[in-house]
């Protein structure tokens, strides 16, 4: 009988489909880079994932015999795919980045959950015959340790994110989690010397770490907040990227290795720049160090002044040049559509109009790109903020829509702030400043904001959609 598993010159189906799946993953990750590829990219990476796996069941082979448990293994796909699916299409757009943050944590809980169940496998035999003895072990410790990190970490960002779970800031923090982390390379150190003889008596171990990986996982992320959420997050994406790399060495899985190495790169790059964007330290994110004190100086003072809808549109129909701040309150009122309404309107009245975006704006890495891309924002109208910052002062009108922390000064005022340092977009260097929200309501880190008290600023007072439609409905009547 023909081996269908094998080509005629001796080359596995298997090897050829985790080549193709690979490709497929690099080509997808690269569409994910530019709005107008990135729906298609997401499709061609899931189509590698997909004969990823159809071949891993139909043709892996151990000791020469077909995978086991494929009963199993199938409901777990069935009942994994509903679920998924179910949540995906229930979740409102606002609570994505919770639910992001809550299936990267299962990546991580699933490379986990390999190194506990394999470690016990690992005897004298088996490292005599794959000869990677070491190599083997440390894979398995450090998936095990990343990937419960990982999702430890995760769950916790999905609770902050959700509204349900608050900072927890104690001074010693820093030195508490940089302990935890020695004694988790200590319990990695201590079991790679000792595993020849006896991998078995040292199984319980590794149940010792997982808990202590879950301790650090829990209080590296619990004290993060104010605007540095993103990086925190970003991080807990490259974590489970490089725990499911550690299950490819483990398996010698090319498939699993370069999804892996990709999410891992693509997270750790990703980290970097949100750490340049943010100006905070890397090592810092590790160990749960952010902003300043918690408590910020500054108490609002002076009044608000408002703006009424019809002076509004006279002042931005009679305008040069216009930028728009989108933020959280956007993504929120779901106003992108009718955004990009007035955006049009204006520039049909001769007026330049751009969007300022900032690297952390909204509540997932990237979140202003995909709801304006949404909406259909031509891309070129969708400048950086440190790119628009130097421009602002010639800026007759920036209208700050949803967005709070991005645009306040006590980044650049206050010390003692715990968005200190942020780069900001310079709101207040602008002509004039109208800001669209419905009350005085903080944001993210919770913290005032005395750009609402400027001599510049008038509030548009209101939730977002429906302002901006009476907005569009007044301009078209000037
Ligand atoms: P903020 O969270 O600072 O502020 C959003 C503002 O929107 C609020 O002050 C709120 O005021 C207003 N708002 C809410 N709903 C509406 C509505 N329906 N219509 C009009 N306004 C509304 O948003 P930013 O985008 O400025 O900043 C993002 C923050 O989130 C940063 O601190 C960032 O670090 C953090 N973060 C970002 C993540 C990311 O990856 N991008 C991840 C996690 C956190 P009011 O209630 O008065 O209307």
């Amino acid at each position: 009988m023909n081996d269908i598993s094998q080509f005629s010159n001796g080359i596995s189906v298997l090897e050829i489909t985790y080549v193709i799946a690979s490709v497929l993953f690099i080509f997808g990750l690269k569409m994910l880079s530019h709005p107008l590829t990135a729906r298609r990219g997401n499709i061609l990476a899931a189509i590698g994932m997909v004969l990823a796996i159809i071949a891993t069941i139909l043709f892996h082979q151990k000791d020469s015999k077909p995978i086991g448990n494929i009963g199993f293994i199938l409901a777990a796909i069935v009942v994994g795919t509903v679920i998924g699916w179910i949540i995906a299409k229930r979740v409102k757009m606002t609570a994505m980045p919770q639910l992001v943050s809550f299936f990267n944590g299962m990546g991580g809980a699933a490379a986990a959950l390999i190194s506990m169940m394999e470690f016990p496998h690992v005897s004298p035999e088996l490292i005599a015959k794959s000869g990677m003895a070491n190599g083997h072990v440390l894979a398995i410790l450090l998936g095990l340790m990343i990937g419960t990190v990982s999702w430890a970490g995760s769950m916790i960002a999905f609770g902050k994110l959700d509204g349900r779970i608050g900072d927890m800031r104690i001074k010693a923090m820093k030195y508490v989690n940089l302990t935890i982390l020695a004694v988790l390379i200590g319990f990695i150190a201590y079991i790679m010397t000792r595993h020849v003889q006896a991998s078995s008596e040292l199984t319980p171990l590794i149940y010792i770490m997982f808990v202590i990986a879950v301790i650090y996982g829990v209080l590296f992320v619990m004290p993060i907040g104010g605007a540095d959420m993103p990086v925190v997050i970003s991080l807990l994406n490259s974590f489970t990227g490089v725990a499911a790399a550690m299950g490819g060495f483990l398996y010698n899985n090319q498939a699993m290795l370069t999804g892996g190495i990709l999410v891992g790169s693509a997270g750790t790059i990703l980290t970097i720049l949100m750490c340049k964007a943010m100006n905070r330290s890397l090592l810092n994110v590790i160990v749960g160090v952010f902003g300043g004190g918690g408590q910020t100086n500054v108490v609002a003072g002076g009044t608000v002044k408002e703006i009424s809808l019809s002076d509004a549109a006279v002042l931005l129909s009679y305008s040069k040049k216009v930028v728009i701040v989108p933020g959280y309150g956007l993504a929120v009122a779901q106003a992108q559509h009718i955004c990009h309404e007035l955006d049009k309107l204006l520039e049909e009245k001769g007026v330049e109009v751009k969007y300022a975006i900032h690297p952390v704006a909204g509540r997932m890495p990237g979140h202003m790109n995909v709801l304006l891309a949404e909406a259909d924002v031509p891309y070129e109208q969708l400048i950086e903020s440190d790119e628009i910052n130097p421009d602002l002062p010639n800026t007759d009108v920036l209208v700050v829509i949803g967005a709070n922390d991005v645009v306040n000064p006590a980044a650049e005022d206050d010390p003692s702030s715990p968005i200190y340092g942020m780069p900001i977009i310079k709101a207040r260097d602008a002509k004039n400043i109208i800001v669209m929200k419905r009350g005085m309501g903080k944001g993210y880190a919770a913290i005032e904001n005395m750009l609402f008290f400027n001599d510049k600023t008038r509030m548009l007072f209101g939730d977002a959609k429906s302002t901006l439609q009476n907005l569009v409905n007044e301009v078209k009547s000037l």
